[in-house]
């Protein structure tokens, strides 16, 4: 999903932990994981593009679906469960902002992105060779009017 996508989305999501928290860093927190863990996606450029980096390029490859290979490491369901496991531990209110942040980002991706069922799974990218994890340009049910 586009940068104004998960920044519409996330600063309602983060105000709304702040009601639930009274946490600014909690907030904080959660606007963060909804925005940036798509830095992820840098590192994927990084290698496509044989580590020449343009903004417009960078835009273009991932917008576009152009990556051969897809490692997204932050877009991991075991990353996000051992981070809920961690605050069901801790309860540690920044946490609960960044796993909120964290889960709608992931979710968001999963349904409006052209992804498979497992794709978010970093096991299954690791298993297909971080190749072919996405259907191409296909549309997802639902999302008909989102520009990806
Ligand atoms: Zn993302």
């Amino acid at each position: 999903m586009k940068l104004k996508n998960h920044l519409l989305i996330s600063l309602p999501l983060s105000g709304a932990v702040y009601l639930l928290t009274r946490s600014v860093y909690s907030s904080l927190a959660c606007f963060c994981m909804g925005v940036f863990i798509d830095l992820d996606h840098i590192f994927d450029y990084l290698l496509y593009s044989n580590f020449k980096f343009s903004i417009r390029g960078f835009f273009d490859t991932c917008n576009g679906y152009k990556l051969k290979k897809f490692y997204l490491v932050l877009h991991s369901y075991e990353i996000l469960i051992l981070s809920w496991a961690l605050y069901l531990v801790s309860r540690n209110k920044i946490l609960l902002g960044f796993n909120i942040g964290y889960t709608v980002h992931l979710l968001v991706d999963q349904f409006a992105n052209y992804s498979k069922p497992l794709t978010y799974f970093f096991t299954f990218r690791l298993l297909n060779k971080f190749e072919n994890v996405f259907e191409g340009r296909k549309l997802s049910p639902g999302f008909k009017n989102l520009k990806v």
